[in-house]
């Protein structure tokens, strides 16, 4: 087993989710769109027990926290 693959599994942030609906406040919180969950997010870096990873989305290790802005 790779340390990668301890690393993914061990993360379970909002945007590897299937819910992630995007950052709000600069980041300091996150959309939710998973039916019936409270739509804002604090914390968004660490998910909640509801995770669902989505397929693909950590296929390369990324953040919307460390995204360069939008020119
Ligand atoms: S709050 Fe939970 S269900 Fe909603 S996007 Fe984050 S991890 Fe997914």
């Amino acid at each position: 087993m790779s340390s990668d693959f301890i690393s993914r599994e061990a993360r379970r942030p909002c945007w590897y989710c299937q819910h992630y609906g995007g950052l709000l406040a600069n980041g300091i919180n996150a959309r939710c769109n998973k039916p019936g969950a409270a739509p804002v997010v604090a914390q968004p870096a660490h998910g909640c027990a509801h995770w669902t990873r989505e397929p693909g989305g950590d296929d390369e290790i990324w953040s919307p926290l460390y995204s360069p802005p939008l020119a």
